[in-house]
């Protein structure tokens, strides 16, 4: 919570629930992650908080871009950015959107299957491809499962296709899964990675770029290792594995550059107990999992939530205000919130700024999706 967004909302007084992003919060994290890894060409994952003045404000300051859709695409050049800064990171893509990324002077796709890169050839002929994969996703609070990425030996095969298709073999991507606590888990794939550029090199096939993907966590209720720890550790595994030549590096950040930079404002809707022998306080927010916190789906991921009383706390389940039975925020993790905390209340959601304002649902329940603030 920065002063400046605590100033907005006491001035403004904007309606709940509302996203607050500070945008110099979203430019101190983009040199941060400058600093920690300066080797790297920093993409910024759009779908993170794909907001107009974010946008603006990484352009500014020499951001590229990875997208996974043509809306996306048009918003990056609409923020100023240049197809050239763009990477159509999605590894799932209707032929028509790779058509239309290709018009608009895209020339960066990712795949992880045959058919993806046969897609490729056809719509965006002549184009830089990277192949990615498949990553365990261990240490990760936000795991991105076996939906994407192929066995490196098929990522392979794939990549030696690449001329006959008339597709520049480009590189290689992985991602070591969202919200990733641990430094450590980058260099089994970057292992991975390099053992790949040689088989292929030795076969004459010269890969030029390796993609370190997003994962760089923000810190939610639990520390989370410093961002320079996670850059001297992937910087580590490169030296020992590419030896002297260390491709161009590419980093996708997301969550780190957008996390910490917001704060939703909610409003408590009720309080109430399921029987007079259960002490534990039902908390309804005017915001849930279909207002824009599907991530506490699992209790993944746990915002940290301040109210302004400072009185004793006492524990509670925090739930969503629709009529869903699955829209319960957090049960199991132990939340507390003072014993005075009374229905109309404002609570912030800290930590907010990655992933909230674009998972909300249009009108569930006839509720609007949250604003989004950039300050
Ligand atoms: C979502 C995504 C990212 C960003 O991941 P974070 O964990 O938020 O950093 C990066 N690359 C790709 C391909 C993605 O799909």
């Amino acid at each position: 919570m920065t002063q400046k967004i605590a100033r907005f909302l006491a001035d403004e007084a904007p309606a709940t629930p509302c996203l607050v992003v500070d945008l110099d919060l979203v430019a101190a994290n983009f040199r941060k992650l400058r600093t920690a890894l300066p080797e790297a060409a920093i993409y910024y994952a759009v779908k993170a908080n794909p907001a107009p003045a974010i946008l603006e404000r990484l352009v500014e300051l020499g951001s590229a871009f990875d997208t996974a859709s043509v809306n996306e695409i048009d918003m990056v050049l609409a923020a100023g950015g240049r197809a050239d800064q763009i990477s159509f990171g999605n590894t799932i893509k209707k032929m028509s959107c790779i058509r239309a990324a290709y018009e608009r002077g895209v020339r960066l796709f990712a795949f992880d299957s045959e058919q993806e890169l046969e897609k490729i050839a056809v719509a965006a002929p002549g184009s830089r491809v990277f192949c990615r994969i498949l990553t365990s996703g261990k240490g990760a609070d936000w795991p991105l499962s076996r939906k994407f990425g192929c066995a490196p030996a098929m990522a392979e095969a794939l990549l030696r296709r690449c001329r006959d298709l008339g597709l520049e073999a480009f590189g290689i991507s992985f991602h070591v899964g969202s919200q990733q606590r641990e430094p450590k888990q980058w260099d089994e794939a970057i292992r991975t990675a390099a053992a790949m550029f040689r088989a292929l090199d030795a076969d004459g096939i010269e890969l030029k770029m390796l993609n370190l993907g997003g994962g760089f966590p923000t810190r939610y209720r639990r520390n989370v290792p410093k961002l320079c720890a996670i850059g001297a550790a992937i910087r580590r595994s490169l030296r020992k594995h590419f030896g002297n030549r260390i491709p161009d590096l590419i980093a996708e950040p997301g969550r780190q550059m957008v996390g910490n930079a917001g704060v939703i404002h909610t409003e408590v809707v009720l309080i109430s107990q399921k029987s007079a022998d259960d002490p534990r306080r039902w908390v309804y927010l005017d915001i849930g999992k279909f207002g824009g916190l599907a991530e506490t789906e699992g209790e993944a991921i746990q915002y940290p939530i301040r109210s302004h009383r400072r009185g004793k706390t006492g524990r509670v389940v925090l739930a969503g205000p629709t009529c869903d039975s699955a829209d319960v925020l957090y049960e199991k993790a132990n939340y507390r919130l003072p014993v005075d905390l009374s229905i109309g209340d404002r609570l912030e959601i800290r930590a907010a700024g990655a992933y909230t304002s674009t998972y909300a649902s249009v009108a569930f329940n006839g509720f609007e999706p949250m604003r989004c603030y950039c300050i």
